[in-house]
């Protein structure tokens, strides 16, 4: 008898339930034919609402886009999305002289110098003014100069620089409803008021408020924070991240940008009194909120604080509370049960890591996909790797309370030194006193390899306030002439760069088609801007700019700022 799985339902349209419900038809029109696919079924509550945040991605996103046959052209329209190039901490650390730190975790990769490290080369010799992700990546001046991600007129998903998105989190999942549903999704408004189990503790079927009974063979529980399926019916337990990270309480308000022509293509997480704000700027409005730690903070006094940062943005503004549930739940699959998105875990969205882990765990589990009677190899298998995966963020996100340095704030110091953080963690941040992070130094990574903390490391400059003391006695003696011949060539290309690339709300107008005439080709590509119709040219950010002959020559050097 064929035992293939028939059904899949989906239970919740949120961002999780929407993107497994996109993943799992792409992956099957791919690798099944029609007769032999399951049938994707989605159920989602009117009544209930979307968690209605997360909208920084990392970038994973535009490849399953791209791999959906959804168009960038009409992502960027319905969802209102900017590029995004990476993540600018702001005032998490102070320098050797009490002065706040301000870095990009830049969407590059560290170069490579002549086979080592460019991160040895810049602990050894420094580069002036310019910090770590500024010698090795042109994200934070393109970032900081509000440009886009590659030039007008190149195709679709072009990868000039590493990039993702920021995007309306609403809107992305009504994008996705209709993407889904004309493929063939079907699509239930409905609510789920019972989880009815058999008599081997698998799910038998849902109950809903109107359609009543919705029989099940396998089913994804993306309801969200309540976990309805996979805590409340199956009773799996949830495990509790308290431990290690303080925040559990996230406000969120929408504001205006203060100059819609300039979008910064960068996600900033700025360290507040007792946690970090977000700013994430889309097309058209900026999304901002304040993660914090109710241990610190009422959410009064949070608000506070928080409308106080925004300004006058904020003025006279409510901006809404979300409680976060911090952790993981024990095994994501159990039984005919697997839970994605906020019902599985959330880990603080300091990294912006969820829709990424959403997207894994989608993958994951069509590669193990069951047949109706499921393998428990198959089932351990899968738990045990997206444990792994939120063993990867957790030690991520750690890394940042750990190696703050703050004392103005009790959060700050409580932050640093009460949390626990993960073994591994821990002995990684022993060897680092003594070296770089190197490749084996870290055994999982989707995101966050050796690099990755190479970066952090050096933007918080833990090297230059009290953290390994003694790491420069064992640096490696390095020529210096070879690093700064090095930045030279770099320099170019970086100043070619900033001259050429269009700024950003420039390239999403484009993009949207909203321009009055298209760009294309290279000659659009080498154009620096494209100035609105009926706009003067906008003036140019960097000012006396030094030719390329001038910096090769040495008349001039590169001054950005
Ligand atoms: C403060 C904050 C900031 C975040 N920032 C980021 C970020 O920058 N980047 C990122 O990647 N992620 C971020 N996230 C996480 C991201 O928002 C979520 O991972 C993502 O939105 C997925 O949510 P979800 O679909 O699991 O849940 P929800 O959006 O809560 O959706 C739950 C769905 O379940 C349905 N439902 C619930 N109960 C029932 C029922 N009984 N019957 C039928 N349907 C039901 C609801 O109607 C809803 O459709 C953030 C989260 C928070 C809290």
């Amino acid at each position: 008898m064929n035992n293939r799985l028939r059904k899949i339902t989906i239970v919740g349209g949120g961002t999780a339930g929407w993107m497994t419900a996109l993943i799992l038809d792409t992956l099957f029109a791919r690798t099944s034919s029609p007769k032999d696919r399951p049938h994707l079924c989605l159920i989602e509550s009117p009544n209930i609402s979307t968690v209605g945040v997360g909208e920084a991605t990392v970038p994973r996103m535009p490849g399953t886009l791209r791999q959906a046959g959804i168009s960038e052209r009409s992502f960027f329209r319905e969802t209102n999305a900017s590029f995004k190039l990476g993540v600018k901490f702001c005032n998490w650390n102070t320098d050797a002289e009490g002065n706040r730190i301000d870095y990009v975790n830049p969407f590059a990769h560290g170069q490579m110098i002549d086979g080592l490290d460019a991160a040895e080369y810049f602990l050894r010799f420094g580069n002036g003014d310019r910090d770590f992700t500024q010698s090795i990546s042109p994200h934070d001046d393109l970032g900081r100069l509000c440009k886009g991600a590659r030039q007008l007129g190149q195709p679709e998903f072009e990868q000039r620089f590493g990039y993702a998105y920021h995007l309306d989190a609403v809107k992305f999942a009504g994008m996705l409803t209709k993407v889904c549903t004309k493929r063939g999704v079907e699509h239930i408004q409905d609510e789920v008021k019972s989880v009815e189990l058999d008599e081997q503790g698998n799910v038998s079927h849902l109950m809903l408020e109107h359609k009543g009974r919705h029989d099940i063979e396998m089913v994804i529980d993306c309801t969200g924070f309540r976990g309805l399926i996979i805590n409340k019916a199956l009773g799996e337990p949830f495990m509790d991240y308290s431990d290690y990270l303080p925040n559990d309480r996230a406000m969120a308000l929408q504001i205006e940008h203060p100059d819609p022509e300039k979008i910064e293509s960068l996600t900033r997480a700025t360290a507040l009194g007792a946690g970090w704000t977000w700013r994430v700027p889309l097309y058209n409005r900026v999304g901002t909120g304040y993660v914090f730690s109710s241990a610190h903070r009422t959410d009064d006094q949070a608000a506070d604080e928080y409308l106080a940062w925004l300004g006058d943005s904020g003025k006279g503004a409510t901006p809404r509370v979300i409680p976060m549930r911090i952790g993981r739940v024990r095994n994501a699959w159990v039984k005919n049960c697997v839970a994605i998105g906020l019902s599985g875990g959330f880990i603080e969205p300091l990294e912006s890591t969820a829709i990424h882990m959403i997207d894994h765990a989608v993958r994951w589990f069509a590669e193990h996909l069951p047949t109706r009677d499921v393998a428990p190899s198959l089932r351990t298998r899968y738990n045990r790797q997206m444990n792994k995966l939120y063993d990867e963020v957790l030690e991520f996100i750690c890394l940042h309370y750990r190696l703050g340095n703050r004392t103005d704030d009790q959060y700050w110091i409580d932050a640093r030194t009460d949390m626990k953080i993960p073994d591994r963690l821990a002995e990684n941040l022993a060897v680092w006193q003594h070296r770089l992070p190197m490749e084996h130094d870290i055994e999982f990574a989707t995101l966050f390899d050796y690099r990755v903390y190479q970066t952090v490391l050096l933007g918080k400059q833990v090297y230059d306030t009290g953290y390994g003391t003694g790491i420069r006695e064992r640096l490696r003696p390095l020529k210096k002439p070879i690093w700064f011949q090095w930045w030279k060539a770099a320099k170019m290309d970086l100043a070619q760069t900033l001259r050429t690339m269009p700024d950003h709300k420039t390239l999403l107008r484009d993009i949207r088609g909203e321009l009055d005439k298209p760009a294309f080709g290279m000659e659009a590509a080498m154009k620096p801007t494209v100035a609105m119709p009926g706009t003067p040219p906008a003036p140019l950010v960097v000012q006396n700019m030094p030719s390329l002959d001038e910096i090769q020559t040495g008349q001039k050097d590169l001054q950005l700022f």
